[in-house]
């Protein structure tokens, strides 16, 4: 009998489910395919934890594409369990909550005459006299729309909390990914009612019943019935290859550790990861181009609140520079119908690991989570909260900072070499990309290997199909 393809997928996340669900949507006879993560449970950054009788993501995610391929498959994977949610999302500043969409007379109403006039000067100023270049920097890029003032008010502190340097060492590159379409018109002609286009603006999201991870246990029950085995509670500490190929991996498990062959490897663990885990050692100049790549980390303070008629927006962005918090959720309004007598609220924090804030224990930060609830009136006590958990989550944002470009060319060009391996996912290819482009470009390099297609997966989310806030 033929020996079948060992198959590997690095990471049970939405692009290495993507992958294993395409190749084995049916039983595949084959392939012999492993599927491994380190986490204790699928839906990587998008999974979700149950906590009591409540259900908390890793920082909120809604179900937002404009990839029909992709909403098919949310809707026939989870049927029922996909459902509609009203968006409200309001940005906290100055003490007051502002509608998101920004609708004229609330800031008008909110922000008094002076400021008023001066966002408008700004604005005209900006756009009459000042010559368009092409923004290099986050922070030329947002006033060459939208003026110096509204950049103060609505994109500066908030961007500045996400991304934890100044806005002019960001790149041009994360505002084009991630607020395309967005200017100040389309504001405006939002806020008079008129249709646009841009998708910051959309008033509407699914979300699985269960939370987002809802659709990844679905998706790891089909692909574990169809013959997949799935490691989980298991790192991949080195990869192996020779002459371009990769061709065995070693793997960690709390009781021990071994070698698995490898005929054709998928990776979504993070790119700068993935070239130092090569053994032997990629050349200097690539090493280097690692090492200099950068991941934001992220915090999540999950918390059990009493009462269930808290604020009713779905997450409130906080701009304030005085509060540490960049996010506030309600997970109650992600619901049709609301939890009896108890809040689902989750505070979110941007960080690096050497930070204090990263080192702090989860009772200090729930202890700083619940003061800044307080401080900002989202609450109205500190004994509200009952009780809560907190997620640490390393690597959770690339970032895109002046220069990335230029270390993650040479980091592209050299893993292409290899001729039996496709990064995928967010990570992997080091791609802003949300849920949806990294579960198509699990599919697609899926089909690549499958059907000998050549879709360009470094491609997905480049041509701006898709487009979101900045957030
Ligand atoms: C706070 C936050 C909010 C977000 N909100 C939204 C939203 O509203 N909508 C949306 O569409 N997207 C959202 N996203 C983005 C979304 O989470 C990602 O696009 C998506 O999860 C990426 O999927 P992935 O499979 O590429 O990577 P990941 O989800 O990161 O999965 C990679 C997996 O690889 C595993 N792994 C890494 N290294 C190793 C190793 N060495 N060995 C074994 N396993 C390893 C990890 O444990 C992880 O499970 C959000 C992200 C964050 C952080």
């Amino acid at each position: 009998m033929k020996k079948k393809k060992k198959v590997v997928v690095i990471g049970a996340g939405p692009a290495g489910l993507g992958t294993a669900f395409e190749l084995f949507k049916s039983k595949n006879n084959t392939l012999d395919l492993l599927l491994i993560d380190k986490n204790d449970r699928v839906g990587g950054l998008a999974r979700t934890y149950k906590y009591k009788t409540l259900y908390f993501d890793v920082g909120p995610h809604r179900f937002y594409t404009k990839n029909k391929e992709i909403l098919q498959f949310w809707k026939n994977t989870l049927g029922k369990d996909l459902v509609k949610i009203k968006r409200l999302t309001r940005m906290f500043y100055q003490d007051k909550l502002f509608l998101y969409p920004v609708q004229i007379g609330d800031v008008i109403s909110k922000l008094g005459l002076l400021t008023d006039f001066k966002i408008a000067f700004s604005f005209s100023k900006n756009k009459l006299f000042r010559k368009k270049k092409v923004p290099v920097t986050f922070e030329q890029a947002i006033i060459q729309d939208f003026g110096e003032n509204l950049y103060k008010i609505f994109f500066k502190t908030y961007s500045e909390k996400v991304w934890g340097i100044k806005c002019n060492q960001i790149s041009a590159k994360w505002a084009a990914q991630r607020i395309k379409n967005l200017n100040f018109l389309e504001v405006v002609k939002n806020a008079l009612g008129q249709k646009n286009k841009a998708k910051s603006l959309i008033d509407s999201f699914y979300y699985p019943r269960l939370g987002a991870g809802q659709l990844y246990e679905k998706m790891a029950h089909v692909v574990r019935k169809n013959g997949v085995q799935i490691l989980l509670n298991c790192t991949v500490k080195k990869i192996f290859h020779q002459r371009r190929l990769i061709t065995s991996i070693s793997l960690q498990t709390a009781a021990d550790q071994k070698t698995v062959d490898v005929d054709y490897l998928f990776s979504s663990m993070p790119l700068s990861d993935f070239i130092l885990a090569l053994e032997p050692k990629a050349p200097s100049n690539v090493v280097q181009a690692a090492q200099k790549l950068i991941f934001r980390d992220h915090i999540t303070v999950n918390l059990i609140i009493a009462g269930n008629k808290l604020f009713p927006d779905n997450w409130i962005y906080i701009h304030s520079p005085t509060l540490k918090m960049a996010r506030v959720t309600n997970y109650n309004n992600f619901r049709k119908s609301r939890q009896a007598n108890s809040s689902a609220i989750s505070v979110e924090y941007f960080a690096f690991q050497k930070d204090k804030i990263w080192q702090m224990s989860d009772t200090e930060l729930i202890k700083l989570a619940t003061e800044e609830l307080v401080q900002s009136k989202l609450i109205t006590k500190a004994d509200l909260v009952l009780d809560g958990f907190v997620i640490k989550e390393a690597q959770s944002y690339p970032a895109y900072y002046l220069g990335f470009e230029k270390h993650f060319a040479t980091l592209k060009s050299y893993v292409q070499k290899f001729s039996n391996l496709q990064l995928i996912g967010r990570g992997g290819m080091y791609k802003y990309n949300n849920m949806d482009h990294a579960l198509l470009s699990g599919i697609l390099a899926a089909k690549n290997l499958r059907d000998h297609s050549a879709f360009d997966v470094w491609a997905i989310n480049e041509d701006a199909e898709y487009l979101e806030e900045a957030k």
